[in-house]
């Protein structure tokens, strides 16, 4: 752990390198988000015929990208049978590249110290009311503890404030710490095989040692890609304040050999169909600059915080039946792209979601500093960003999804195989990365249900296996035999098996 002595000013001076910058930007110094072309594609594809309607979604059911004109077309789509369409071919889009499974992962916050101040968040420096805690390498293997060895996550999304106590030394510190430890179960021991990433914006140097730690995402949300209404939430002379430095991050960590790059925006900052538009526009120069789009998109809702009038305040909230819309646009846009909805969302919603082409969720999730192991306490709003929608158990999720005809996929294999970036791209676009996903869907599957499963979850989640294991049978005879014998040796005890 840093024990130094830290001038956070001068951290601060040099956080920000322009060189890493200014070699991506237009020739006119401006960066790739053109707010008047965004508004003007969407004040000019106002009334779009259901003719036109149908074509783009031919376009997305087969795995393409769309443009920012197409995009703005289904955004100002209103018909009612438009917008019917439109949900349907959503799942459609999804079960052709991730068939029926979702992936669960619990939020580990790890620090919320942070020097910059936007105006939405609890853990912004200017809230006194925030109690600010950095958890030790000690309390960061409780917490894994929990997690893996009582809830069965093999998957997280590790959070961190920007503050240099938690810079990229602690970073890789609490990221070696987590992968190393061996949580007791029932029938072994847990582990965490994949951690993604939620933090600031790094240098490529930075980005390097945690690519070399093995992380998996790095997501960074521009939170608004409206240029003005980021200047307002974010002050000037703070790091974040900065968009162009944040805008090109995912730019520098593939720089730096993490292909799995995530895009989020802060829905409820600016109006969302302008979001929406700089998520697709953010996506498609990811893929013309590197050959490969967004890993994921995330899109959460503001959220109420405690001390953060902001969040009630803001007259760009997004409702429920634009929300659903704004989910449907993204899945038909970047067809091939993860998505994920966060318990930020009421149980509800995230049921509606999943109908949408959602295809990664968290569950059992605690966001106060040290909640998962402290039981009892750290879900108080002093200790916690914002306040979440759904606090239900990693189980009761999987119950729920198993009843719906979906499995919960606990796989890890693919970045473990080198499996990421553009390979795992054209692997979904092609249908081929359905096959592993699929066979590892089950086993890892089957693990969980082994070691973590209630009852009526199991009872739920075989019947899913069953059909499954079905479907495996007649599409791919080559490999079943094979299949079956990793299936077997998981029942008996084996585990981290996979292809
Ligand atoms: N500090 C890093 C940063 O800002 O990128 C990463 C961690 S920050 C805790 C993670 C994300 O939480 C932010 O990118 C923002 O989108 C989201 N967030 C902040 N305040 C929120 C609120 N009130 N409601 C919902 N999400 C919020
Ligand atoms: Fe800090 Fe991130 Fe919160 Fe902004 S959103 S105050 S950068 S933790």
């Amino acid at each position: 752990m840093q024990t130094k002595a830290i001038n956070v000013n001068s951290w601060i001076k040099e956080r920000i390198k322009p060189e890493e910058v200014d070699k991506y930007l237009k020739a006119d110094g401006k960066d790739f988000i053109n707010d008047k072309e965004i508004e003007q594609n969407l004040s000019t594809n106002t009334k779009p015929d259901i003719k036109r309607i149908k074509d783009i979604i031919d376009k997305s059911l087969s795995i393409q990208t769309l443009t920012l004109e197409e995009t703005a077309c289904l955004l100002n789509a209103e018909d009612a049978g438009a917008l019917q369409m439109m949900a349907e071919a959503a799942l459609k889009v999804k079960k052709k590249v991730y068939d029926n499974r979702i992936v669960t992962f619990a939020p580990l916050y790890l620090s919320n110290i942070c020097v910059n101040d936007c105006a939405y968040c609890g853990f912004r420096r200017s809230n006194t009311d925030a109690s600010r805690r950095v958890l030790s390498l000690d309390e960061v293997k409780k917490e894994i503890e929990a997690l893996a060895g009582e809830i069965g996550h093999k998957r997280l999304i590790a959070v961190y404030g920007e503050h240099p106590l938690t810079d990229v030394d602690y970073m890789v510190q609490t990221l070696e710490a987590i992968y190393g430890v061996k949580a007791k179960t029932k029938n072994g021991f847990g582990q965490i095989r994949r951690v993604n990433i939620n933090a600031a914006p790094l240098s490529v140097e930075a980005l390097k040692r945690l690519h070399q730690v093995g992380i998996g995402t790095y997501q960074v949300f521009q939170e608004t890609y409206h240029h003005q209404t980021y200047k307002t939430v974010h002050p000037e002379g703070t790091i974040k304040g900065n968009y162009k430095w944040r805008l090109y991050c995912l730019h520098r960590a593939m720089e730096a050999g993490v292909d799995d790059v995530g895009l989020g925006a802060l829905f409820g900052l600016y109006d969302w169909r302008f979001e929406v538009m700089g998520l697709v526009a953010h996506s498609r120069e990811l893929e013309e600059k590197f050959g490969i789009g967004a890993h994921t998109i995330s899109f959460p809702r503001l959220e109420p915080s405690e001390n953060t009038p902001f969040c009630d305040n803001s007259k760009y909230k997004v409702s429920d039946r634009d929300f659903i819309k704004l989910i449907t646009v993204i899945r038909l846009a970047v067809p091939h792209t993860g998505m994920i909805i966060t318990a930020r969302e009421t149980a509800e919603m995230r049921r509606k979601s999943l109908s949408l082409g959602i295809t990664q969720t968290d569950a059992s999730s605690k966001i106060g500093i040290g909640a998962y192991s402290e039981r009892g306490s750290g879900q108080e709003g002093s200790r916690q960003q914002f306040f979440l929608g759904d606090t239900r158990s990693l189980d009761e999720v999987i119950r729920e999804f198993a009843d719906m005809g979906c499995i919960t996929s606990f796989c890890t294999a693919g970045y473990r195989c080198g499996r990421t970036g553009k390979c795992i791209m054209d692997l979904l676009r092609t249908g081929k990365e359905g096959q592993f996903c699929k066979l590892n869907a089950v086993l890892t599957f089957r693990e969980w249900l082994n070691d973590f499963a209630g009852e009526e979850t199991k009872k739920a989640g075989e019947k899913v296996i069953e059909r499954e294991i079905k479907e495996v049978k007649v599409a791919m005879p080559g490999i079943f035999s094979n299949f079956m014998d990793y299936y077997e040796r998981i029942k008996k005890g084996e585990r981290d098996l996979y292809f």
